[in-house]
């Protein structure tokens, strides 16, 4: 896996377990969604009812499922945790409503993966609280209704377009996560630092979250590698010093741009003159699939306007050039 992923596997997201804000004002950055949802909450809390179902989207690695488990602690009830790949069945998402207890929060992460069946079945829990139970199979199969105490769905989604219309509409608060700042991942650093019982210097913190691609998760991540070189290679100290070394290590640039990044932006400037290029040709060239290059290269990129898509191919901008140390071609030299 590269360094500047921002997915997780399991065993980092046991890591990252103890790097959770546990409430509201301990979550860092996202003023709007937390203000938001804090009212959302409050009101909920004043009225002692149920708040409306909440929908999550924004790219991995931004803080959803933290989101989750706040909402949860916020409400002082418990969360139960499932996903849209992990429900195969209507029946396994009926088997989960039906042991919900009254109040509590189901999260769901990947809503936009699950099936169509048990989309349905959702629509009519999350409106009415109530499955409809099927027994019996063919023409004697009947519905038998079973009604819910009420519950609070969260939704997460890295594409709330995927969402289909009647789902979408179900929820009654949705919150749009973005990329952080650069000063807010510092601060999510430095509170990281402070959890893991390691002393961080201001200026080591700053270098890593310029690294961090706006992404919380990504920046938790490099700072335990710069940990790891302060303890082994440095004096225990995570200083400046020590956040270069280690980013250096593993080939993480200013910009957050690993190795694969910029062997693609090195390929598009200096094989093909800035492009236009065509994605396989492309890929072909750093010794990539195209679906690689196109799908965890290329977002980062496009994103920090260092490549652009044209019809006829990939460009590099003036900022890839400058970001290589390169120059342009002259478009008026013979
Ligand atoms: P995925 O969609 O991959 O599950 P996610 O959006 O649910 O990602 P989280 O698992 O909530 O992301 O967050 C990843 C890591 O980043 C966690 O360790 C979490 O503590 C940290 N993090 C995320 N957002 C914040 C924040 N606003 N303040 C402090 N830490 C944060």
């Amino acid at each position: 896996e590269r360094i500047v992923t921002s997915t997780a596997d399991d065993l980092e997201r046991a890591a990252e377990a103890a790097l959770r804000p546990r409430r509201l004002e301990e979550f860092v950055g996202q003023l709007v969604v937390r203000d938001q949802l804090s009212l959302v909450l409050q009101a909920a809390l004043a009225r002692g009812a149920t708040p409306d179902h909440v929908l999550l989207s924004g790219p991995p690695g931004l803080g959803k499922t933290t989101l989750a488990m706040i909402i949860a602690a916020e409400l002082g009830t418990s969360l139960r945790v499932t996903s849209g790949p992990a429900i195969q069945h209507a029946g396994d998402l009926a088997a989960v409503l039906s042991s919900l207890e009254e109040g509590e929060v189901l999260f769901i992460d990947e809503i936009h993966r699950l099936a169509r069946p048990a989309e349905e079945l959702l629509y009519v829990a999350m409106e009415d609280f109530r499955v409809d139970v099927v027994v019996g199979k063919g023409a004697g199969a009947s519905a038998i209704p079973l009604s819910l105490p009420p519950f609070t769905v969260v939704g997460a989604t890295t594409r709330a377009g995927l969402l289909p219309a009647p789902l979408r509409d179900r929820f009654g608060f949705t919150g749009h996560l973005d990329f952080y700042s650069a000063e807010e991942l510092e601060r999510v650093i430095i509170r990281s630092a402070g959890l893991l019982g390691v002393e961080i210097k201001h200026a080591a913190a700053h270098e890593i979250s310029g690294r961090s691609r706006g992404t919380p998760r990504i920046a938790n991540r490099l700072l335990r590698r710069v940990r790891d070189w302060a303890q082994v290679r440095g004096d225990g100290t995570m200083d400046l010093r020590a956040a270069r070394a280690a980013l250096e290590v593993y080939e993480v640039d200013e910009l957050g741009l690993d190795r694969l990044d910029r062997a693609v932006l090195g390929a598009l400037c200096t094989r093909f003159g800035g492009g236009p290029v065509g994605l396989s040709t492309l890929a072909v060239t750093v010794g990539e699939e195209s679906e690689t290059v196109e799908t965890v290269a290329e977002p980062f990129l496009v994103r920090e306007g260092l490549i652009g898509r044209t019809p006829r191919g990939r460009v590099a901008t003036p900022a890839a050039w400058a970001h290589l140390g390169l120059t342009p071609p002259d478009p008026l030299a013979p």
